[in-house]
């Protein structure tokens, strides 16, 4: 439910429109961070909730530039994805929504994907060890979109005593940030967790990684914060290249994870900032359940953000495999921090 006191505290500046990469492309205020906060408050005063309320709070990514820029300390982020839930509750949402809740109701990833989730651990997966003190969660991006970075990862983290999960399930961000239910997913990865006797989880997604923190009662690391803090063990070989690197919003913004993937991308090899960067950065659109509903606004915003990586750039490193494929499809070099940190490792590992 939303709660009525939490809208109320807006005083309607349109400070947050100013930085609202929707408004920003659209120009509509029904889409910016403030017209959103107007139709939270007609749904608190018993406004219909039509398809109209469901594309103005629809139409958001998440990406809490608003929150943090808000002068009354309203949190317009967290109350959308309120107004989701009860746009839920009502049965008014978008088919491509409904459409990744069966999904992952019935097969446990966003894609409706029946292979196997672990595939890219091809034979090493019956050599799994069943417990250690570090579970790898791939997430539903990297197991099915991008194997080879999974692989990768878990080569890596695998000196560290780092197990996976065996029925891993999608994390829930997508259904917690679309206004579903996730319980069931958290329960499914919480239990096997506890069978391994694992103290940490570490993922290499932001939006796995702000949905396992939201689990509660579990450490949790991204894999920029794992591999930073044991930089000195990875022998990394320096490269010749000049990258910049796009900030999460869930990595960035919503968790204050900026200096990890910078300290590793500074000892492999010359780093520039973009020109909005960290707590600043722009959103790359894809997230919010805005790229699976609204592709074409979600492309804009991509294509917005490819325009602050700076010219000496050869490539844009982020840490979340969502942002690469939004980047990506916008025509971005996009690579996974990863992908940099395999190519800088000697070849024996
Ligand atoms: S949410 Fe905050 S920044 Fe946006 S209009 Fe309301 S008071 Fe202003
Ligand atoms: S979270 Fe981002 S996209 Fe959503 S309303 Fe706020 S600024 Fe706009």
């Amino acid at each position: 439910m939303i709660d009525p006191r939490a809208v109320s505290g807006c005083v309607r500046c349109g400070t947050c429109r100013s930085v609202c990469p929707v408004f920003q492309e659209t120009g509509w205020e029904s889409s910016g961070a403030r017209g959103k906060m107007l139709v939270l408050k007609s749904m608190t005063e018993g406004a219909n909730l039509d398809s109209w309320c469901r594309d103005s709070l629809g139409t958001c990514t998440t990406c809490a530039l608003c929150t943090q820029i808000c002068p009354a300390a309203v949190r317009p982020t967290g109350l959308i994805e309120e107004g989701r839930r009860d746009l839920v509750l009502a049965n008014v949402t978008r088919q491509e929504h409904r459409r990744l809740n069966r999904n992952l109701l019935r097969y446990g990833n966003t894609f409706g994907d029946g292979r196997d989730r672990l595939g890219w651990l091809g034979e090493e997966k019956e050599m799994l060890p069943k417990s250690a003190d570090f579970v790898y969660f791939a997430g539903c991006v990297n197991s099915y979109r991008y194997p080879e970075t999974a692989k990768k990862t878990f080569q890596i983290l695998s000196r560290f005593s780092v197990t996976a999960m065996p029925q891993e399930m999608c994390c829930g961000s997508p259904l917690l940030r679309t206004g579903f239910d996730a319980g069931f997913l958290r329960e499914a990865n919480l239990e096997q967790m506890e069978a391994m006797g694992a103290r940490a989880i570490i993922t290499g997604c932001a939006g796995c990684y702000t949905a396992l923190k939201g689990y509660g009662g579990l450490e949790v690391y991204s894999v920029p914060e794992f591999l930073n803090q044991r930089l000195e063990e990875l022998d990394i070989q320096p490269l010749d290249l000049t990258v910049c690197y796009h900030d999460p919003c869930h990595l960035g913004r919503h968790q204050g994870v900026y200096d990890p993937p910078r300290r590793i991308l500074e000892a492999i090899c010359s780093l520039v900032e973009m020109k909005a960067s960290r707590e600043k950065a722009r959103c790359c659109g894809g997230g919010g359940g805005v790229r699976a509903a609204y592709p074409e606004l979600s492309q804009k915003i991509a294509r917005r953000r490819l325009l602050d990586v700076p010219a000496e750039a050869d490539a844009i490193v982020t840490a979340c495999p969502l942002c690469v494929r939004n980047l990506r499809d916008a025509g971005g070099n996009a690579i996974d921090l990863i992908d940099l940190v395999s190519r800088a490792l000697p070849p024996s590992l």
